[in-house]
């Protein structure tokens, strides 16, 4: 595991930067800069444990479309200002919210148990008496997707994959779609609700809520997670041959007429602050915990390692810029169907587009940086060289990839042409709280979380105080004028 430097680094680092400063006058290498930035990261001295704090802790749970959301990015842009940030504002885009209301889930026969779920995000209520049914057990998505139309009418559907444990998260990406798309499967076939094995890792007796997916502007029947202990109780009463009949109620809503926002606040840069360098995060959380995880702790990381670059005594020629985006884990009844935030943003700034030269995002807690992946122009050479040199004391590996997937924010970016990069965190852990009501301030590592700091300081630098064209085509963008 990672450990932070003990405090005679903070002297050292103290010292670096008052170096660096008293030497204005004479640049000092950009490596030497980067070493700097990284050293005061590690000795704590980037505002992001403090920001990740706040947040969560003012705002508590911040649904996209909700008050506490628009809430928390008031205070965002208000504090990005006062720690000195240019050009902050808010960018507003209409959303339909998703409430939760009440939940309950109980085996109602052959002998009454009680069962932990919570609702899925963007499911429609149950009547207000809630509704009853046999439960059908399917060990993943696809053998649910086998039973004939008509084979569940009146039965409540149930995946119950389990979710695998892995260092990258892959687990996560085979499993979510059984989620995603469950309940519209399950409804072809005749179900009257669905049920899914938490998408999580963990044993703990707390359901994994998250997004389930619109089919043509609706979700056709209620969608609930189980906790992992109660998805295993429902398989084991049903391989006796007791088929459990359930009663499940939700008071779900929705609200037509809410909005979110996005965040933004720029470094700006000295001789080419018409490219920008984008850092990408979340403010809206599930509701169920306080965020902090997910994804609290991405937007200190980018704000501590932007903040960090915003008090050298010489800033960056391109611009580095922030997006605190909005309604990341929702999906909408209207195209394109999800991440609201990053597509406002993309079309927002399309123009601009063409002048980003890079584009990554922190969403996936704080456990440590282990490996860097770069646009393809750029996995050999100088600068993959210069970062590695930087990085490697972080306990990062080389980079030998480029980004498949660069996070749901910054999709729409990256699907607007620009590069992508990523710096991949250990997800080793991050699933068995991912979503839960366990997502809360005592579990981010504040060690961790300013490896991370380190990790995006010495990257966004390096990119932001270079001329490297990361585009595929290799030109130098034009400038903007
Ligand atoms: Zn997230």
């Amino acid at each position: 595991m990672f450990t932070a430097p003990a405090a005679p680094w903070r002297a050292v680092a103290l010292l670096l930067l008052s170096l660096a400063t008293a030497r204005a006058a004479t640049p000092v290498p950009p490596e030497t800069v980067a070493a700097q930035l990284r050293e005061a990261a590690l000795a704590g001295h980037s505002v992001a444990y403090s920001w990740v704090s706040e947040l969560s802790t003012r705002f508590g749970p911040r649904p996209a479309g909700s008050l506490n959301e628009e809430r928390a990015a008031e205070w965002a842009a208000a504090r990005l200002k006062a720690l000195g940030f240019d050009n902050v504002h808010i960018e507003r885009f209409p959303l339909t919210a998703w409430v939760r209301g009440g939940e309950s889930a109980a085996i109602v026969g052959p002998v009454p148990q009680p069962l932990v779920i919570a609702t899925l995000g963007e499911s429609p209520p149950t009547p207000p008496d809630g509704l009853e049914g046999d439960v059908v057990i399917f060990p993943t998505l696809t053998a649910l997707e086998a039973a004939p139309a008509g084979a569940l009418l009146g039965k409540i559907a149930m995946v119950n994959l389990r979710m695998v444990r892995t260092q990258d998260g892959a687990g996560y990406s085979a499993a979510v779609e059984g989620r995603t798309e469950g309940p519209r499967v399950a409804a072809q076939r005749g179900a009257i609700a669905f049920m899914l094995r938490s998408v999580g890792t963990d044993g703990h007796r707390l359901a994994h809520t998250g997004t389930v997916r619109y089919a043509d502007g609706r979700v056709p029947i209620p969608a609930f997670a189980l906790s992992a202990p109660d998805a295993d109780q429902l398989e084991r009463l049903s391989a006796l041959g007791q088929i459990p009949r359930v009663h499940l109620f939700s008071g779900a809503s929705y609200r037509a007429d809410a909005h979110s926002q996005n965040v933004i606040a720029d470094v700006r840069g000295t001789r080419k602050p018409e490219e920008f360098v984008l850092l990408g995060a979340h403010l809206d959380s599930w509701d169920q915990g306080t965020g902090a995880l997910d994804d609290g702790a991405g937007t200190a990381i980018i704000v501590g390692a932007a903040k960090l670059i915003r008090d050298l005594p010489h800033r960056p020629p391109r611009t580095v810029r922030v997006v605190l985006f909005g309604a990341e884990e929702v999906a909408q009844p209207v195209k394109p169907g999800g991440a609201f935030g990053g597509h406002a943003y993309a079309d927002t700034h399309r123009t601009e587009l063409e002048h980003h030269v890079l584009a990554g995002e922190s969403d996936l807690g704080t456990d440590r940086v282990y490996a860097v992946e770069l646009p393809p122009t750029q996995l050999h050479g100088d600068f993959a060289a210069r970062l590695q040199r930087l990085l490697a004391p972080l306990g990062i590996l080389p980079p030998s990839r480029s980004p498949e997937d660069a996070g749901t924010d910054v999709g729409p970016t990256i699907a607007g042409g620009v590069p992508a990069v990523t710096l991949d965190q250990d997800a080793t852990h991050y699933f068995d709280l991912h979503h839960t009501p366990d997502d809360t301030l005592d579990k981010v590592d504040r060690a961790q979380l300013e490896q991370n700091v380190a990790a995006w300081a010495v990257l966004t630098w390096l990119a932001a105080d270079s001329d490297v064209n990361f585009r595929a085509d290799g030109a130098v963008p034009p400038p903007a004028d």
